[in-house]
């Protein structure tokens, strides 16, 4: 068996309906060419679960993964990665998480579990180093996640156990459901949970006492050592670790959908912090634990609240102690916070406007502010019941479900809900939602500190000279005009480079210039670090090839599945090209960029991705190029691999 560094090198393979684990060992070439957690899931999803396969049927397969730098000292090295086919959208879904499962998994020995087949009874895996078992989980059935993690830990007598678990909104098959790790670390968005549910999988439960094995430790420390100290020069660095998402995600967008509201601010969320919390091996402790000390919530306490979901509060007309309680309830029931705030956002336009009454909402009334109605509606999605299951259906299969011509208020990129127009506050980060590959997504690719909204930290002398530095040009990250220039294409094309190199090693974004922009872990950082913790020698370009093999294999994935180039324009202008009319409810003069516009820049990314302009489909010579000739030859077999005519001259 190979002998591995930084890796674990093992791989369980469980089988829900024979109820068989088998431990495999992790090949080289799979580590070399797709190093961990999300290109280890997404290499295992595009292998086994095809367009014919429905992502809630015995059928489907899901995978758990870390990369070969978590549980290692490099930085913010403490992530997971899971990866499957979405009920939701019916595409390629991944969701990453921090907190401490990741790198107890890693201890354990294991760098990727793989679940297929359904249970006849609710079980839960259990994982011990070498021991690992489906034990009954019918005690478990119906218990939330936060008593559901008490209880596994009690049982097994052993507080550090570390586990991912559903609660009743996964087990009742909920779109809206999330994974929680630890009390709060969510792995949301596109339904994951409803898998679990299907799968009757409560929770896996790990612990992990092998610890990992690195092949040069000094290089190592030292790496990790200078990396912390470059970040600390980072004008993000004291920004992001006092308040987290709170400052340039929660008031940032906020200015931008028509003013902070004082009561949902950072400075309001503030007074509640009670301490910072980080997740494994990482100094930025961005999260906080709040607690709220006055008020009709008084009493309430966890860990959150991420800059996300406290935009939720903003449309549904609630405060930080509101968000503080929904943010927990959430996280114990098992669902995702900024799916079913959306999705009754969505409610209170239909019912402001008339086209839906008290008989529809099951007597609630659905204005914002209402902070009971919306605490009895979440009941509901979770219950799946009366208007709840509509809601949790949001937005697609919700609007086609009560028609009217609801189908007009709703927005969505490739079946996830998107902000109206699916215009965002830059060029850049407007093309970063719209090609995601599991939907409207600000995880796969989009620049976060750059856009007009950046905080005051990041002025135009500190981004013009890290332009002049990197690009030659001052302009780099400065400019904001809305016509299409290669530049920005090239930006969204390396940060879903670096983000998804973050994913396949296990680091945190935040650290790998999501935040830190100016100092966080760059692509020749992320071949140190790989280096000194395989032994094997990894160049940049080694690593930008390993990035590109990875998005190339997502959007091939969707390419199976039917995605082709109109999904990856943002709402309104996907609306104009789908039905060939205006969206009834925008008015077009106003969208900062015209369609053609918006398809010369997408021819733009398309050629740095080496992706088809016709089709969006990854061409033949690139999927060759990087090592993923059996995909090209799949696509070929499927009659949709783009004809040489069509691709890029
Ligand atoms: S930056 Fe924040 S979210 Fe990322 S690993 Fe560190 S504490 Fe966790």
């Amino acid at each position: 068996m190979t002998e591995f560094n930084g890796w674990a090198g093992a791989i369980l393979d469980v089988d829900l309906t024979s109820g068989k684990i088998e431990r495999q060992p992790l090949s080289r070439e799979m580590a070399i060419k797709h190093i961990g957690g999300l290109g280890f899931g997404t290499k295992t999803l595009y292998d086994n679960v095809g367009p014919d396969v429905d992502p809630l049927s015995p059928e489907s397969v899901f995978t758990i993964g870390q990369g070969p730098l978590c549980g290692t000292l490099s930085p913010a090295a403490g992530r997971a990665d899971l990866v499957a086919k979405s009920p939701l959208t019916g595409i390629f879904l991944r969701s990453n998480l921090g907190g401490f499962f990741g790198p107890e998994l890693k201890w354990a020995g294991y760098d990727l579990i793989i679940v297929r087949g359904q249970s006849p009874r609710p079980v839960y895996l259990w994982i011990k180093d070498d021991h690992f078992e489906l034990r009954d989980a019918s005690h478990l059935w119906g218990k939330d996640t936060w008593e559901t993690e008490r209880i596994l830990r009690h049982e097994n007598k052993d507080h550090d156990i570390k586990a991912l678990k559903i609660g009743p909104a996964g087990e009742n098959m909920c779109y809206s459901s999330a994974i929680i790790g630890d009390l709060a670390r969510a792995c949301g968005k596109c339904s994951l949970a409803a898998i679990w549910g299907a799968k009757r999988l409560k929770a896996v439960a790990v612990r992990g006492t092998r610890g990992v094995r690195i092949a040069r430790p000094k290089e190592m420390v030292a790496l990790a050592t200078e990396l912390w100290e470059r970040f600390k020069e980072d004008p993000m660095y004291a920004s992001h670790c006092r308040y987290g998402t709170n400052t340039w995600v929660g008031d940032t967008v906020m200015k931008s959908m028509g003013g902070i509201k004082p009561e949902l601010s950072s400075q309001a969320f503030e007074k509640l912090y009670h301490k910072n919390i980080s997740c494994s091996g990482c100094a930025l402790h961005c999260s906080h634990w709040l607690k709220v000390k006055s008020g009709k919530y008084a009493g309430t306490q966890g860990e959150g609240l991420e800059g996300n979901t406290q935009l939720v509060g903003f449309d549904l007309g609630v405060g930080a102690d509101f968000m503080t309680y929904y943010n927990n309830l959430c996280n114990r029931m098992g669902l995702d916070t900024m799916h079913p705030g959306a999705a009754i956002q969505w409610a209170m336009s239909l019912y402001r406007d008339g086209i839906i009454t008290r008989a529809d909402t099951d007597g609630l009334e659905l204005t914002p502010g209402n902070e009971e109605a919306v605490l009895k509606m979440i009941d509901r999605i979770i219950r799946k019941e009366g208007f709840g299951e509509i809601l949790d259906m949001y937005p697609v299969r919700a609007a086609e479900k009560l028609g009217r011509g609801s189908e007009n208020y709703i927005s969505h990129r490739k079946g996830y809900p998107s902000p109206y127009t699916g215009f965002m506050s830059s060029v850049k980060t407007t093309l970063a939602h719209a090609v995601a590959t599991r939907g409207h997504d600000h995880l796969t690719g989009s620049p976060g500190i750059e856009t007009p909204n950046r905080q005051p930290e990041m002025t135009n002398e500190i981004l013009e000279k890290l332009g002049r530095e990197k690009y030659g040009d001052p302009t780099m990250f400065t400019d904001t005009s809305y016509t299409p220039q290669r530049k920005y294409a090239l930006r969204v094309w390396e940060c879903e480079n670096y983000f998804a190199m973050a994913d396949m090693t296990g680091t945190c974004k935040f650290a790998a210039r999501e935040v830190l922009l100016v100092k966080g872990i760059d692509i020749p950082d992320f071949a140190r670090l790989l280096t000194a913790a395989t032994g094997i020698e990894f160049s940049p370009a080694d690593c930008t090839r390993a990035a590109e093999r990875e998005m190339l294999l997502e959007r091939a994935f969707n390419a199976r599945e039917g995605i082709r180039r109109i999904d990856d324009y943002p709402f309104a202008l996907w609306y104009l090209k789908k039905f060939g009319r205006p969206h009834p409810r925008f008015d077009y003069a106003r969208l900062k960029m015209s369609a053609e516009d918006y398809g010369k820049l997408l021819d733009m990314y398309y050629e740095l991705r080496g992706c088809d302009l016709e089709t969006g489909i990854p061409r033949a010579d690139k999927l060759n190029e990087v090592g993923l000739d059996y995909v090209a030859a799949d696509l070929a077999r499927r009659g949709i691999l783009p004809q040489p005519t069509t691709a890029h001259v």
